[in-house]
């Protein structure tokens, strides 16, 4: 049977170019990306099933009371979550998972789960960050600036995190967050059979 895989959040303020940054992971590197719900309407371009499934605010809270999220929280007025089954069995079948969400679900995936590594992504200033949003040109200045106010409200969830990464350059972004979650694959705890092997292996030298 294969090892578990690691799960990963990716949280960060909304324009930081997460959702680029995770497009590359799973380009480049093969990580698998869960597809969350939304009561959000779809953007131009974005797909059902792709980006996001679109759902009913009635379907989102019939999800919940069926315990059918791993996750799930209000952003900027709507519901997003992430879909338990999906995550569970990618991680069964050894893939790296990775969850691009807001910080209340961050927080909630590291309560129940507390070996998921923590990653916050900031754009290199607050100003790229203003013009980054108006330039994707999808929402209105309101929307803009409710987006803004909720930025420096997530810079209170920083400290729960456990690592920042400065999202300046895509590429350089993407593989420091692979990097990271390489070296996480690294700790003991997820290598007990190299660490039993090397015990074993080194046992005839035991002092007699
Ligand atoms: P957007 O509307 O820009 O696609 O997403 C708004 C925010 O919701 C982003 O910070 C995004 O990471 C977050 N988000 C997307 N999916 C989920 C989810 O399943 N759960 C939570 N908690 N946040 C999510």
């Amino acid at each position: 049977m294969s090892k578990r895989g690691i799960l990963t959040v990716i949280s960060g303020f909304s324009g930081s170019g997460k959702g680029t940054v995770v497009k590359e992971l799973v380009k480049k590197y093969g990580y698998v990306v869960s597809v969350s719900a939304t009561t959000r309407a779809p953007r131009t371009g974005e797909r059902e099933g792709i980006e996001y499934f679109f759902v009913s605010r009635e379907d989102f809270e019939a999800k919940i009371s069926e315990n059918g999220f791993l996750e799930h929280a209000e952003f900027v007025g709507n519901y997003y979550g992430t879909p338990a089954k999906y995550v569970d069995e990618m991680l069964d079948a050894g893939k790296d998972v990775i969850l691009e969400i807001e910080v209340n679900g961050g927080l909630q995936v590291r309560e129940s789960r507390p070996d998921t590594v923590m990653i916050f992504m900031v754009p290199p200033s607050a100003d790229e960050l203003k013009s980054r949003l108006i330039n994707r040109g999808t929402e209105d200045m309101d929307k803009i600036n409710k987006r803004l106010a909720r930025a420096y409200e997530e810079t209170e969830y920083i400290d729960k995190y456990d690592y920042i990464v400065i999202n300046e350059d895509i590429a350089e972004c993407t593989d420091s967050i692979h990097s990271i979650i390489l070296n996480e694959k690294k700790k003991i705890r997820y290598n007990n059979e190299l660490k039993s092997s090397i015990i074993n292996d080194y046992k005839r030298f035991e002092r007699r």
